[in-house]
């Protein structure tokens, strides 16, 4: 997909401060933080939206999830909470379309989110 955004962060064509990474996902933060930690986790594998996944990617989006929590914990804000969020089409205010988990985190959030 040479044309996705967040392909050319996995494959390294455009710099971004990357977190964690392995074999299926990668963390970076987000561009334009909306908390004191924003973080963006992302599957290797292009999917463009929530409705594109299949059952076959049920393990990597709980992966994704996992992914999440582990930052949480890592960068300590695990036990106060967080959010993790993916946005889906227009209404859901997708802009980016390469799924990804936003993970906020480090104060207290907002909501409901208008
Ligand atoms: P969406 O609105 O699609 O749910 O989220 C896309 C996110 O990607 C936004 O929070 C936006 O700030 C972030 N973003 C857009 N372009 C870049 C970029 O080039 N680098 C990084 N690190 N984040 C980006």
């Amino acid at each position: 997909m040479m044309d996705c955004l967040f392909c050319k962060i996995l494959a390294g064509e455009i710099p971004a401060q990357r977190l964690y990474e392995d074999d299926r996902v990668i963390a970076f933060r987000d561009i334009n933080p909306q908390a004191p930690f924003h973080a963006l986790i992302i599957p290797r594998k292009h999917i463009s939206t929530l409705n594109d996944v299949q059952a076959e990617d049920a393990e990597l989006v709980g992966h994704m999830l996992r992914t999440a929590a582990t930052l949480a914990s890592e960068y300590g804000f695990a036990q106060e909470g967080y959010r993790t969020v993916f946005n889906c089409n227009p209404h859901g205010g997708q802009t980016v379309y390469h799924i990804h988990l936003h993970l906020l985190g480090g104060k207290p959030l907002g909501w409901p989110p208008y």
